[in-house]
């Protein structure tokens, strides 16, 4: 349940974030995550709304971005891809994983007060 850990952590700093603009509710929160950060986004949104009762961010949207990460394949060169695939797209061959970022952070903030 590593979700549940990470729907904490962003409630924790969307509250803070809240408390510092007296923003009372949220209506959308965007979360940018890498393709390796491992989180199930279904699982996330799941935990999210789960726990968010109660907090600035009941009932905001939450929108999950993956940031796409960089392959290789040895035909088409280097395309991005926003899941783990080791196989190319295009052509069917090996694909290498070049790059793909582990992080997860709250990218932007839509409060529901004017
Ligand atoms: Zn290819």
């Amino acid at each position: 349940m590593h979700e549940v850990a990470i729907s904490e952590a962003l409630l924790e700093q969307l509250a803070s974030l809240a408390e510092q603009h007296g923003w009372s509710r949220l209506r959308r929160v965007w979360v940018r995550m890498g393709l390796l950060s491992g989180v199930v986004p279904e699982a996330l949104e799941f935990a999210f709304s789960a726990m968010s009762p109660g907090t600035s961010a009941e009932g905001a949207e939450l929108v999950l971005e993956t940031v796409p990460g960089h392959f290789d394949c040895a035909l088409c060169g280097a395309l991005e891809l926003d899941r783990v695939d080791f196989t190319c797209p295009k052509c069917g061959g090996p694909l290498q994983l070049v790059r793909a970022g582990r992080e997860l952070y709250v990218s932007g903030v839509e409060p529901m007060d004017p």
